[in-house]
């Protein structure tokens, strides 16, 4: 997300010289060259053929021109339980943002609490706030009140754990 000056080479670079290829296009290629491969693909071909497309060129106008997403002022920045309130029907959000092994990203799970568990929510880590995170014991709180270990979701039963708001397996990992 950050928004540094970058210089513009390789394929990129001979794009922002096409009259027919919009600047905002031939730059967000250059800044999606190694992040996206429809980006990556395009490139590939403009180099290949000399030229995009008007339905390529369209198409990346579609993906700069739309509306930002509504994104947090202050993102969520590190793991823990997330609380919000749903406008819908003023009940809260409850939310564990975790870190991906793999690519280092913070992701959120929603809390259902029907079943209970908490299920990957695609995108929603963007719309989460730092000041959203709620303290260990405010997250031991709201395990008590829901009689739910509130790291792992899983439903407690023995009352000493449930007095917590963790279960035995979790409250080694806090
Ligand atoms: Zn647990």
């Amino acid at each position: 997300m950050t928004s540094q000056t970058m210089t513009i080479t390789g394929p990129a670079a001979l794009l922002l010289k096409n009259e027919d290829v919009p600047v905002r296009v031939a730059v967000w290629l250059a800044e999606n060259a190694t992040k996206s491969t429809f980006a990556s693909s395009l490139l590939n071909g403009f180099v290949r053929y000399g030229s995009l497309t008007q339905k390529q060129v369209a198409a990346v106008l579609r993906i700069v021109d739309a509306p930002a997403p509504k994104v947090a002022a202050e993102p969520a920045d590190q793991m823990g339980i997330y609380v919000t309130l749903d406008p819908s029907d003023n009940g809260l959000d409850i939310y564990r943002v975790k870190r991906s092994k793999s690519s280092g990203n913070l992701y959120a799970l929603r809390l259902d609490p029907t079943s209970g568990s908490f299920e990957y929510a695609p995108g929603t880590i963007r719309s989460l706030s730092a000041s959203d995170r709620v303290t260990a014991d405010e997250a031991a709180l709201l395990g008590q009140a829901l009689g739910i270990c509130i790291v792992c979701g899983a439903t407690l039963t023995d009352p000493e754990s449930v007095a917590r708001g963790i279960g035995p397996v979790c409250i080694k990992n806090v």
